[in-house]
């Protein structure tokens, strides 16, 4: 028999984990056809409401379903990492508590797996559902990434994804403290079978990512795969050296031509906050990477437990 973990981080998921639980048990018949064992691992991150209640009622009646309890919020990458750390399977799942992953998707992934595949993986064709600036938004976010980033980042792709132990293993020697694990999936490699599948809507509760919460996540993924703002920086800077020669030349020859009025006291001030604000800009790229830097150096743990069942 082989084992399949599967990975649910849940952040106030109380309505969805026995929902969760229902729609995952009617792959059971396909499971055990094939020799499959399966054990649910919710990660419960830290959630205000019930979440660890029900959960523990689902452990209390099916010993297969699994409880790891945060100390506090500490985001779904944690929640993940965690999970991958205690899963035992031969096969690990990353699944939303909502059902936006839908559990009917599981067959076609482990087909995949059998052609010879380590990993695959999810993304959503449309949209359906969902804000239209922050589609738009996270269009130009992967766009982005396509530019200055070596690690794929598919457009649309979702967390949901069917791994092999060498994969997971992979994933869990990257330590790193600024997850991004959209990232990191593209970064250990292995062969990737994409498939494709239109948006659900959430089950019950609320989203819990807001734009600006959803922003610093895309400002985490690009300091996390790409140095290039910082290269961006120093061209500026060369840039603006190039345009300053030319502007002394400029003015030198000028006044030796026409004398000295004094004039131009606008277009002075407009150069100086120009070049203020670039400057200013250019050194808040830097921090957001000394930022990095600190927190890693810190060496600080990525998750607590507080409860493990
Ligand atoms: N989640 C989490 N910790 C958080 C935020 C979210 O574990 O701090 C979980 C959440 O419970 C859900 C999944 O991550 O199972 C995806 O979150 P959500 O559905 O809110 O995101 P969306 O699908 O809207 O992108
Ligand atoms: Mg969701």
């Amino acid at each position: 028999m082989k084992l399949l973990s599967v990975i649910v981080p849940c952040y106030n998921e109380e309505e969805n984990v026995p929902f969760f639980y229902e729609e995952f048990l009617k792959n059971e018949l396909y499971f055990k056809e094939k020799g499959i064992d399966w054990e649910i691992l919710y990660v419960d991150d830290g959630s205000k409401d019930n979440t660890a209640e029900e959960v523990r009622k689902l452990h209390i009646s099916d010993e297969r379903v699994h409880l790891l309890s945060f100390s506090r919020n500490f985001g779904k990458e944690a929640a993940m990492y965690a999970g991958m750390e205690k899963a035992k399977g031969d096969y690990v799942v990353i699944m939303d508590a909502d059902l936006q992953d839908p559990p009917s998707l599981l067959p076609e992934m482990f087909a995949g797996l059998e052609e010879g595949y380590d990993s695959v993986a999810t993304r959503r064709v449309t949209r359906k559902g969902e804000p239209a600036i922050r589609s738009f938004f996270a269009r130009m976010f992967y766009r982005l990434m396509k530019k200055i980033s070596r690690t794929e980042i598919m457009d649309g792709a979702r967390d949901y994804r069917l791994m092999n132990r060498k994969m997971v293993d992979a994933i869990l020697s990257m330590q790193e403290y600024n997850r991004f694990t959209k990232g990191i999936f593209g970064w250990v490699g292995f062969q990737t079978k994409w498939l494709e599948f239109e948006n659900v809507k959430r089950l019950k509760g609320e989203t819990k990512w807001n734009f600006w919460k959803l922003l610093w996540y895309s400002i985490d993924g690009i300091t996390a795969f790409s140095t290039a703002p910082l290269s961006f920086a120093a061209v500026m800077g060369v840039l603006f050296c190039v345009l300053a020669f030319v502007l002394i030349l400029f003015i030198i020859v000028r006044t030796l031509i026409f004398g000295d009025p004094v004039s131009g006291w606008p277009s002075l001030v407009c150069i100086l906050s120009l070049i203020s604000g670039v400057q200013l800009f250019c050194l808040g790229i830097l921090g957001q990477y000394l930022a990095k830097t600190y927190m890693e150096v810190k060496k600080r743990p990525i998750y607590l437990l507080k409860e493990e069942l």
